[in-house]
């Protein structure tokens, strides 16, 4: 499967929610859009002519910078009036104002020092990217993503065949790899002591938990395909924004936001 026809995956499955109804629709709807219009962008990365990305930013941004005025262009029409409303005024910024907050989002450690849309425009880039085999020079993270140094956005449990109980995995919120963990260890701050990691369901969204530490307050969702093997982890995090919510309520912090900047 192309990185564009990824995207493409992702966008029906969150239509397919959409159209059940329920308290999730209007996010689910915006979650579409996004990701129809983040595939647009790695459909032309990957159409011919020019050569492939490098990795390197400052090599890369002359390519990026129309991609990104294109992205732009499509999320001021969002059905999200905050996010139409920033759409435009980066596209008011121009050239330079893009270059400004890519250059930023690019060498950013964590969301808190970035912005939506400039993450959300750099989401197809390092798909490309990763499935390329072309290593962005982004810092690297002793508990990031080994590809691109991004922190999770997401977890899920899948069986594994080999040792028939449920592996602990981690979806990359940067370059959407995904990464087996250890049964025992905080992804933010790598505590281990078993202790310290409590972890919450709740009856409503029996597929979920939430896998928190009690050493830096933080927490990662997890989508148990165990439960039900149809969820994409990405998307399906928005059903159950009610427990982040609660979490958040209760003091926990999301260790980074899922892909509709939840
Ligand atoms: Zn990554
Ligand atoms: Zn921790």
């Amino acid at each position: 499967m192309t990185v564009a026809e990824e995207f493409g995956r992702r966008a029906a499955r969150a239509d397919a929610l959409a159209a059940e109804g329920g308290a999730a629709v209007p996010l689910l709807r915006f979650a579409g859009e996004l990701l129809r219009a983040q595939g647009r962008v790695a459909s032309a990365l990957a159409a011919g002519g020019p050569p492939p990305l490098s990795g390197s930013i400052a090599a890369d941004l002359p390519r990026l910078l129309p991609l990104q005025r294109a992205f732009l262009e499509l999320l001021r029409r969002s059905s999200a009036p905050e996010v139409a409303e920033e759409a435009g005024r980066l596209l008011e910024g121009g050239d330079e104002e893009g270059r400004r907050r890519l250059l930023a989002s690019w060498s950013a450690e964590a969301s808190g020092a970035s912005d939506f849309l400039s993450r959300a425009f750099l989401r197809p880039c390092l798909e490309t990217l990763r499935a390329a085999g072309h290593r962005p020079d982004r810092p690297p993270s002793d508990t990031g993503c080994p590809f691109c140094g991004g922190p999770p956005g997401v977890g899920f449990l899948r069986v594994e065949a080999e040792t028939h109980g449920a592996g602990r995995h981690l979806v990359c919120s940067f370059c959407g790899g995904e990464r087996a963990l250890e049964r025992i260890r905080c992804p933010g701050c790598g505590e281990t002591d078993p202790a310290k990691l409590p972890v919450f369901r709740s009856e409503r969204h029996p597929g979920v938990r939430l896998e928190a530490c009690e050493a830096c307050r933080r927490y990662v969702k997890a989508i148990d395909l165990g439960v039900d093997a149809r969820p994409l982890p990405e998307v399906d995090d928005l059903l159950s924004v009610a427990l982040d919510l609660w979490a958040q309520e209760e003091g926990w912090e999301r260790l980074e936001p899922g892909i509709a900047g939840v």
